[in-house]
């Protein structure tokens, strides 16, 4: 098959888009003609340290042309007041980076305090990745659920002194998304969120699908790159300048967990990313994809495409919902996800006859994630608004 001939609705590692994965298939035997792939470049050469600081935005301290002018502050608009880190580990590694520097940075505010005690930790639990991260930073599980919406505004309560307040933006294996509609009821409440408690958000799955809510109300965003932004490998954290704190100093005063050095953003930040060896290729790849995004008009174009992307798919599975034929895992409409839509099949091996047509015709990676089973159609931004369409007459055609 050629790629033309294929719709990829993977949940991540992601579709790319083509002319990305061309240039970078150039970069990677002989990139901007140094003789040298750039998978074979020295991460402390210029020609690297021009592809990072171009993503990130913000000079490191080497004075050369940068050959990027893509970057994530230009897209997301993020001031100087925050570091941008490209950190290793994917996502599940900031369960407890997050974690780590935010009760380090706590412990050095409380310096003084002989009878010091850790803060309570609020997480705001609306599928399985929030509940994982939950299990991480506390010694208890969380209760199964179906996770079939989100809480309105009344049913909140955070801890007044909450060591964090953490939440996941899209919850990528059920297909729930706060809403960007900030006058939803089931829109996230930042205003409930104690003024100086740190707000954190894993925004794995819909990085750079659309602009960021309130963006200057969180103390830490990150983001695995393996959906919208490139290859997995590579993790965005974009992270307030308070929160880069000695955790070695931290840990003197005793109350604080050990953190090792790959989970410290203060290391990671004095270094440009490049503490150590990073992941040159996802970070090369992203810095295509970045470029790329600018070119195509940013993420005020990206909320329109994907808002119409989701509008298509989800009225067409209402439509085959009250056909009975299909069922929307979501039920309440203002918390589905546009990146991950999740429906089932109603009917005895209806399931395999539905993904053996779609496979026939071209459509991959529509399996629901093993844990809940289903089907999952992920509307990343490189799939397109006509393998939508294509999808939706296969639907409407079951
Ligand atoms: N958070 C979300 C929302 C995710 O979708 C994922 C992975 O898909 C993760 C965290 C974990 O990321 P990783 O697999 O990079 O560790």
């Amino acid at each position: 098959h050629s790629r033309t001939e294929i719709h990829n609705f993977a949940a991540g590692p992601s579709p790319l888009p083509t002319s990305v994965l061309e240039e970078a298939a150039r970069g990677l035997l002989n990139y901007g003609n140094t003789g040298m792939g750039v998978c074979e470049l020295s991460h402390r050469g210029k020609e690297f340290k021009g592809i990072i600081e171009g993503a990130e935005g913000e000079s490191v301290g080497v004075s050369h042309s940068t050959r990027r002018e893509a970057n994530l502050r230009k897209l997301l608009n993020i001031p100087s007041s925050y570091a941008v880190l490209f950190a290793q580990g994917g996502g599940t590694t900031q369960f407890s980076s997050v974690v780590l520097n935010v009760l380090a940075a706590r412990r050095l505010q409380h310096r003084s305090d002989s009878e010091y005690t850790p803060p309570v930790l609020d997480y705001v639990v609306t599928g399985s990745w929030s509940s994982k991260a939950y299990s991480e930073a506390q010694p208890a599980t969380t209760k199964p659920s179906s996770f079939t919406t989100l809480p309105k505004r009344d049913e909140y309560s955070f801890t007044k002194d909450a060591g964090l307040v953490y939440y996941c933006e899209n919850e990528t294996i059920n297909g729930i998304e706060f809403p960007l509609d900030q006058s939803s009821p089931y829109a996230f409440p930042f205003d409930l969120v104690p003024e100086n408690v740190p707000l954190v958000a894993d925004y794995s799955s819909s990085f750079l699908s659309r602009p960021i809510p309130n963006l200057e109300r969180h103390a830490i965003i990150y983001a695995g790159a393996q959906k919208n932004l490139g290859p997995s490998g590579v993790t965005v954290v974009i992270v307030r300048k308070d929160l880069l704190v000695d955790t070695a100093e931290a840990m003197k005063l005793g109350g604080v967990p050990v953190v090792p050095i790959q989970n410290e953003y203060k290391i990671l930040a004095d270094n440009g990313s490049l503490y150590n060896t990073p992941p040159t290729f996802p970070i090369y790849v992203s810095a295509l994809v970045l470029e790329h995004l600018l070119s195509r008009g940013g993420l005020d174009g990206l909320r329109d495409i994907n808002g119409e992307k989701a509008r298509l798919l989800y009225e067409t599975l209402d439509a085959a919902e009250r056909d009975g034929k299909v069922r929307c895992v979501v039920r309440e409409k203002e918390a589905r996800s546009w990146m991950n839509v999740t429906f089932e099949t109603v009917g005895e091996g209806k399931e395999k006859a539905f993904l053996d047509g779609a496979e026939a015709r071209g459509f991959r990676q529509l399996k629901g994630h093993r844990s809940v089973g289903g089907i999952r159609a992920s509307l990343y931004n490189a799939v397109t608004i006509d393998s939508v369409r294509a999808l939706c007459e296969w639907i409407k055609a079951f």
